[in-house]
């Protein structure tokens, strides 16, 4: 009996809570800090006491409306809040205010870009809550609570089950990220559980014509990208050996689960069977007034909308011919894609702006841990390098240790902005300063040729009579003339003259 071809399908949909960012909570004044001591930024509202009335945030709500209309979704019109029902010591008031049949956005799309191509991912719906506080399991024996979180904004996207592998919901997740911090609505930093990401994977397989479909796991509270990948590959592996093992591993005949993450050994552990909506008993919160938005609040939100991440990447493909790569990651953050845009506008040359933001600001920028545009430089200087560069006054080389110089000259520039403004040196005094400035002169740059030929009859023997070795012996002795002219040799004439001597000696032999 030949063996049962199987086809296996991964079926993913996406929960995702987005921590907005506000001054203060979502129903109470309390402020919204991550470094503040315990349990400092609570009230009798998010503490949950009996009597206190709770009060909605105008700026989530806008926030709210904005990620869904850059989402794509159908905006509610009316739309209002609910109590699910659930007991946990971090959740004072025993429920969560949050929506429920009445989502504030519904029904919209996200493309984005899996192996060179649009992928739309279906919105089912986004809505507004509270978040809970947090539990606390540093000392033995004992949990704390921490209550500043409690009654925090939180946006709640789900999508359709659209993505279909791990890496597919990998890059949702960074492109969801890219859009809400482009937004403002959110700082979105992972490592503060800004957001936070919960798939809910199954697996289909076709098996002699007929399709079997395993229960759905949800995982819980991923917060890393590199979890949710790791996870929703190690998810759908597991369930296909389970399936393999006990062909009743089926929907309707399992329960549906809830499994968290262990990172350390890198598998899902079960938690619980899954809840359906009755078992948290949700009703409309009599506390709060249903919100109407009328036309014009929703013209005025929909007015700050920029062009957001996927459009803008595409935009400096074609307007100024970056690179994809490139323009991926210059677009990644908001401010350094309009500072590259103000360079190019005030006439740095498109293309090499482009390669020098990714090639120089942003490895300068990353190795202190900043954006471009906290480094201090003005764009003015920024402008100059890339037309130096471009022009040829200076090499490649040169203009990394130039941007280093010009950092140095601008770091102190933060703390006493105004007053080290007039010394700034221009990047063509300091090229000049340093002996940067290429040197385009044949004559000295044959001399250099020489002394390096002569420094290194190895090489030059290999260049010459050594297939094998001539690419990477003549590599290296154009590497040894430009060092010897300190990295100001135009590269170009370097290649020709130091062609035009091996032919030469070649002919001799
Ligand atoms: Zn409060």
């Amino acid at each position: 009996m030949p063996e049962p071809t199987l086809t296996i399908r991964t079926i993913i949909g996406l929960e995702i809570h987005v921590q907005l960012n506000t001054k203060t909570k979502m129903f109470c004044g309390c402020p919204v800090r991550y470094d503040a001591p315990p349990n400092s930024c609570v009230c009798p509202v998010c503490l949950g006491h009996p009597g206190a009335l709770p009060v909605i945030n105008r700026q989530a709500f806008t926030h709210a409306v904005l990620t869904g209309l850059a989402l794509n979704c159908k905006i509610a019109r009316h739309t209002k809040w609910d109590r699910k029902s659930y007991y946990y010591p971090d959740l004072p008031k025993n429920y969560q205010i949050s929506q429920y049949d009445l989502p504030l956005a519904a029904r919209g799309f996200f493309d984005i870009p899996v192996r060179g191509r649009m992928k739309r991912v279906r919105i089912t719906r986004a809505h507004l809550e509270e978040d809970a506080g947090k539990s606390l399991h540093d000392l033995p024996g004992c949990t704390l609570v921490d209550l500043n979180r409690a009654g925090t904004p939180l946006l709640e996207i789900v999508t359709e089950p659209d993505l279909s592998s791990a890496d597919e919901a990998y890059a949702f997740c960074i492109e969801l990220q890219r859009l809400v911090t482009y937004l403002g609505v959110s700082e979105g930093v992972m490592q503060k559980g800004q957001m936070r990401f919960e798939p809910n994977v199954n697996i289909a397989i076709r098996c002699d014509g007929r399709e079997y479909r395993t229960p759905i796991t949800e995982i819980k509270n991923l917060n890393s990208f590199r979890h949710v990948r790791d996870a929703i590959a190690y998810e759908a592996r597991r369930q296909l050996t389970a399936w393999t093992e006990d062909h009743d591993y089926q929907q309707d005949k399992r329960p549906n689960e809830n499994r968290g993450w262990n990172a350390e050994k890198g598998i899902t552990e079960y938690q619980r069977d899954k809840e359906s909506a009755p078992d948290y008993r949700y009703f409309p919160d009599p506390d709060l007034v249903p919100v109407e938005i009328t036309d014009g609040m929703l013209d005025e939100i929909r007015a700050m909308l920029p062009e957001l991440p996927i459009a803008r990447r595409q935009r400096l493909v074609s307007e100024y011919g970056l690179s994809t790569r490139d323009a991926d990651t210059i677009v990644n953050h908001r401010g350094t894609a309009d500072l590259l845009e103000k360079v190019i506008a005030a006439g740095a040359p498109a293309d090499v702006a482009g390669k020098q933001f990714v090639n120089v600001w942003l490895k300068l920028a990353n190795d202190r841990n900043v954006h471009v545009t906290d480094l201090g430089v003005e764009p003015e200087q920024i402008v100059e390098l890339a037309r130096m560069t471009a022009d040829g006054t200076i090499n490649k080389t040169a203009a990394n240790r130039l941007a280093q110089v010009m950092l140095q000259h601008a770091e102190p520039r933060a703390s006493a902005r105004a007053d080290a403004q007039r010394s700034t040196p221009s990047p063509l005094h300091l090229a000049q300063e340093l002996g940067l400035v290429q040197v385009h002169d044949t004559a000295a740059t044959e001399a250099w040729v020489e002394q390096a030929f002569t420094a290194n009859p190895k090489a030059v023997q290999d260049a010459l009579g050594n297939p094998k070795k001539a690419q990477a012996a003549a590599g290296f002795l154009r590497g040894q003339v430009m060092k010897l002219s300190g990295g100001k040799a135009d590269p170009n004439l370097v290649v020709r003259l130091v062609e035009k001597r091996l032919a030469k000696l070649r002919g001799k032999g």
